[in-house]
């Protein structure tokens, strides 16, 4: 159901006035943890201003160690709901559980399936008996196709809303924090009628080359962008090394644009 060879035409998924696929790129950005509602409306402000439509900021927080910052999980997803209702922004946050499926379209508007739960086939199957628009991202060791078996998996459950997001691979480079595979945006779109995406800061977890990354992503094909925006990134609860400020978020928004690759 994710091949070309299924469906000709990009699927698209309109959020609100925002478009996702088919011709006009998209930047998504916002913060790695909605850690209080003051920061999250900081970043919004920040956002709306730079005109960006869509926002970002998760709530469960799928941490490598048990004893980092797990998430304000509901109360996260309560506060990033109430924040885009001041902005007119649309949302994105990670679900982890599949009994949180049903009841995240409460919330956000786009539910994430992180990188580390791309192959939590329970989870894909709870995605896929839902109409929420479904970002999927990248496994950290998946191959392609294994990238769009997960898909499938959401398709076959009957929700064809669903985006893809090459987030970075684990490879021997110890430059990045992960190998952005750029090849991977021309072959899924080629692959796949689905919009695919790239998320400039968790591929690549340095902030002196996410504007380059982004640009590259564009040229190659790529239907969006994610960054993450913090108000305060020395004080994030999570991913504070990677997280661009205010000032540096306009000027990268600036550099992105004057590629005219972003509208
Ligand atoms: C995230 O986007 O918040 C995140 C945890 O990313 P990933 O699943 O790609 O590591
Ligand atoms: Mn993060």
């Amino acid at each position: 159901l994710v091949s070309r060879r299924v469906r000709k035409e990009d699927t698209t998924i309109q959020l609100g006035s925002t478009v996702i696929g088919g011709g006009r790129p998209v930047m998504i950005a916002g913060p790695c943890s909605v850690e209080s509602y003051e920061q999250t409306r900081a970043a919004a402000a920040a956002l709306k201003a730079a005109g960006v439509t869509v926002m970002r900021g998760g709530a469960f927080k799928p941490r490598t160690s048990p004893y980092d910052f797990q998430g304000l999980g509901i109360e996260g997803l309560r506060i990033l709901k109430e924040v885009a209702a001041e902005f007119g922004l649309k949302t994105i946050s990670e679900i982890v559980d599949p009994a949180h499926v049903e009841l995240a379209a409460e919330y956000i508007d786009v539910i994430q399936i992180g990188a580390r739960n791309m192959q939590n086939f329970e989870l894909l199957k709870a995605a896929g008996g839902v109409k929420t628009p479904i970002l999927l991202k990248r496994g950290l060791a998946a191959t392609i196709d294994e990238f769009l078996n997960a898909a499938e998996y959401i398709l076959a459950g009957g929700n064809s809303q669903v985006m893809l997001i090459e987030r970075g691979i684990r490879t021997y480079e110890k430059a990045t924090r992960n190998t952005l595979d750029i090849s991977a945006v021309p072959i899924l779109k080629q692959e796949s009628h689905l919009p695919v995406l790239v998320d400039v800061t968790h591929s690549t977890g340095r902030k002196d080359i996410m504007a380059p990354c982004a640009k590259a992503a564009l040229a190659a094909g790529a239907d969006g962008i994610m960054v993450e925006v913090h108000p305060n990134p020395a004080v994030a609860l999570s991913d504070a090394a990677q997280q661009l400020d205010i000032p540096q978020f306009e000027r990268f928004m600036a550099d992105v644009r004057s590629s005219g690759l972003l509208k």
